[in-house]
């Protein structure tokens, strides 16, 4: 007897839903895909305990014949192609023909569909696999499948299954890109009773993207529209005002999938290069569509990824796309200095968004303008007693002077010269001169006001509350770690539908926006992780000081200066902002003398 068997049907459907069905997230994507492949106009999705109980998505597409309803959770069974022609030129979004028979072995599935012109429908039950139910039904036009009990015969994978709250987040965080890419459809999401999504059929991506992202946003938006022989590539693109902390701003499309292509975001990517600062995305919504023969989407299981069969002729598309598109909107900026532009929120978009959040208009806006990264960095620096070291280049003796006492460098008694290029403030050494960031001192000051702060200065309540709209997997974070905000002074009440109200926040915090001190908060933490309470506050208090701090391009008066300096004498550690920047720079006498070959 040989070792070797065929696995049954049965048993490849269960192997191949561990690679299909990850979360109830894949069901919702390989159902709503099988819709939009029938042609539907209106795609509805229910679910029950984050998708865990139930997920039903019902369309008013072309519905199956009785037979072809059947065939339908067959293995391998498809009506998309049928020669390996087919396979090189694809363009449904499925092709594969595993979905319905993988979600099937590892759930209780009942499909209820009829075709437009039938008299009556069909009804399947299906569990575990084993058809239980065949029987002739009236219903509407269109198919409608109900997914029970997901895993309920794999233990191992339902012990994988997050909260419902995650799995929510995952499940409306797909559905809004499936949205994104289908503007002309009408889409609703809801989760129990509650409306999640409610996204009517728009006339354009920009009118989809209006109604998902918000008015603020959409407003804000370059228009993308390129095309080269091989690659159309259209979309609309954030300025590099609208950053975030996270890669979920990035909605990637190739023929209209929703794809994690490594080459194509490092190609978006690359287009912002300068523009944003360190471990900040864009935000992109970005349609690539190129000849079906000219990628393969038969890589990855659940299709998320493409392989280009020439990607130099289509990222080239892309590249020159965005570049395109954000130089004439650079040009359409010019009159403000750059850094000056990365570094301040503007407070008109700012507030804006925050108005109309309030006004709790179609639902979320998760992505307003928001100010530099906070990605606090090891100090690499010593603690510079030693005031001659602070320049990277200088290496003089030491000496002791008296106005240097062992201890923070009295910055406070240095002769101010003046500021240079509204970022520095210079400042006579005995030794030297010495350039300060204005920006990254006074970032260092406020950081250390509030860390002190915490805790000792007490809560103050908002009058009128703040409203919050997070983005799904933003807000789920949030809702973790509430207790641990509220402990630090924040009062703050989820409301649903990623909505929060803020009601007080930390008095040490006062001068801050809180809806953006909390949003980048969520940005920042991944949902798992368990934030300690000290590091929460080191993130607040990063976060904080960078928004309430003077910027690089402001200009500051003698009185400013001289207040920054004793203000930076009083601070524990001044040799570098919370995000490891140096705040200042000495060139010694030395190096001069030595430049002005006078040594
Ligand atoms: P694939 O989408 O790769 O073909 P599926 O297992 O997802 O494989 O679906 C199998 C077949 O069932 C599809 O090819 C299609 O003919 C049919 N089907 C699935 N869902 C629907 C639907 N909502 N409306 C009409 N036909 C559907
Ligand atoms: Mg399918």
């Amino acid at each position: 007897m040989g070792k070797i068997k065929v696995l049954s049907d049965h048993l490849c459907n269960q192997i191949a839903a561990g690679e299909v069905v990850e979360r109830p997230a894949a069901v919702v994507k390989e159902l709503v895909e099988n819709s939009v492949d029938a042609g539907a106009r209106r795609i509805r999705v229910f679910l029950e305990k984050g998708g865990r109980a139930l997920v039903r998505v019902v369309d008013d597409g072309e519905g199956m014949s009785p037979e072809d309803a059947l065939l339908a959770l067959e293995r391998h069974a498809t009506s998309k192609i049928a020669t390996a022609e087919d396979l090189q030129a694809i363009r449904s979004l499925g092709f594969r023909g595993e979905a319905l028979p993988s979600i099937a072995a590892v759930s209780r599935l009942e499909m209820i569909t009829r075709e437009k012109e039938a008299v009556s429908g069909t009804r399947i039950v299906v569990e575990g696999g084993t058809i239980r139910t065949v029987e002739e039904v009236g219903c509407p036009a269109g198919t409608s499948i109900t997914v029970r009990d997901l895993f309920y015969n794999v233990p191992a994978r339902r012990k994988f299954l997050r909260t419902v709250e995650t799995e929510t987040a995952h499940i409306s965080d797909m559905f809004l890109r499936l949205a994104l890419a289908q503007p002309d459809l009408y889409w609703q999401l809801a989760h129990h009773d509650r409306t999640v999504h409610d996204f009517p059929k728009a006339a354009s991506l920009h009118d989809r993207v209006y109604h998902v992202f918000g008015a603020a946003v959409a407003k804000s938006l370059i228009p993308v529209d390129f095309q080269t022989e091989h690659a159309a590539v259209r979309g609309l693109i954030g300025p590099p005002e609208l950053q975030r902390a996270n890669s979920r701003s990035l909605f990637l499309f190739v023929n209209k999938r929703p794809v994690k292509d490594t080459l194509l975001t490092h190609a978006v990517l690359t287009a912002y290069d300068t523009l944003l600062p360190k471990g900040t995305y864009p935000f992109v919504v970005l349609f690539v569509d190129v000849p079906p023969r000219l990628v393969d989407v038969n890589v990855h299981p659940t299709k998320r990824e493409v392989r280009f069969r020439d990607p130099p002729l289509v990222l080239d598309g892309v590249r020159r796309a965005m570049a395109q598109g954000l130089e004439s909107a650079m040009k359409a900026s010019w009159t403000r200095p750059f850094y000056a532009s990365l570094e301040s929120p503007r407070p008109a978009a700012a507030a804006a968004a925050a108005a109309e959040s309030r006004a709790g208009l179609q639902g979320m806006q998760p992505w307003t303008v928001s100010g530099p990264a906070a990605r606090p960095e090891p100090v690499p620096m010593p603690w510079p007693n030693r005031l001659p070291e602070g320049s990277p280049a200088g290496d003089a003796p030491r000496e002791e002077r008296p106005h240097e006492p062992t201890g923070p460098p009295a910055f406070s008694s240095l002769r101010i010269l003046g500021q240079l290029a509204c970022a520095y403030i210079l400042v006579e050494a005995p030794d030297g001169l010495i350039l300060i960031d204005q920006h990254a001192a006074h970032e260092r000051i406020s950081y250390e006001r509030l860390m002190a702060g915490f805790g000792s200065a007490g809560s103050q309540r908002l009058a009128p509350p703040v409203v919050l709209d997070l983005p799904p997997l933003e807000a789920d974070a949030l809702s973790r770690w509430l207790p641990e905000v509220q402990f630090l002074g924040f009062d703050i009440e989820p409301f649903g539908g990623g909505s929060f109200v803020i009601h007080a926040m930390p008095s040490v915090l006062k001068h801050t926006d809180p809806a953006a001190l909390i949003r980048r908060l969520a940005e920042t933490t991944p949902a798992e992780e368990r934030t300690p309470r000290v590091g929460l506050m080191e993130k607040l208090a990063h976060t904080a000081a960078c928004h309430a701090s003077v910027r690089a391009g402001q200009r500051l008066n003698l009185e400013e200066m001289r207040q920054l300096l004793k203000d930076l004498d009083a601070t524990r550690l001044s040799a570098t902002c919370p995000h490891g920047r140096p705040l200042w720079w000495k060139i010694t006498l030395d190096q001069i003398q030595r430049f002005f070959q006078r040594t």
